[in-house]
């Protein structure tokens, strides 16, 4: 089982954030910002080359779901960042969709 998978089923500690019954939400062990937190869907799907028509209402709730904690931590107005790395070149590390959600800090852009 992947990494993610098992921090969803609890099986390896996290810092949670949120949760639902499709969703898992919790703080980065090595956060790049004062706010970083991984929205991840229970179900394993690799990457974002992996989706399916079925899973966009799930995608939709991922990122609904960032900007509710965005708003909840008082960065809806200040802004913050959401990242879908996928595969090496963009610097996917772990094989379970996750979005990223940065806040708290001036963000750089273009990314590096
Ligand atoms: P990626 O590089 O795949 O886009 O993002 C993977 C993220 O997962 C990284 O930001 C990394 O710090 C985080 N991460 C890796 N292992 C763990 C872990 O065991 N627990 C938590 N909370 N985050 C992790
Ligand atoms: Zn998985």
């Amino acid at each position: 089982m992947c990494l993610f998978c098992r921090i969803v089923k609890g099986e390896i500690p996290s810092r949670p954030v949120y949760r639902d019954d499709r969703l898992y939400a919790f703080h980065d062990i090595n956060p790049q910002a004062p706010l970083h937190v991984l929205v991840v869907p229970h179900k394993h799907i690799a990457t974002l080359n992996d989706l399916t028509e079925e899973d966009e209402r799930l995608v939709g709730a991922m990122v609904r779901r960032a900007a509710a904690i965005a708003r909840e931590h008082g960065y809806d107005r200040r802004g913050f960042r959401t990242v879908f790395n996928c595969n090496a070149e963009a610097g996917q590390s772990v094989y379970h969709l996750h979005l990223h959600l940065l806040a708290g800090r001036r963000l750089g852009w273009p990314p590096g």
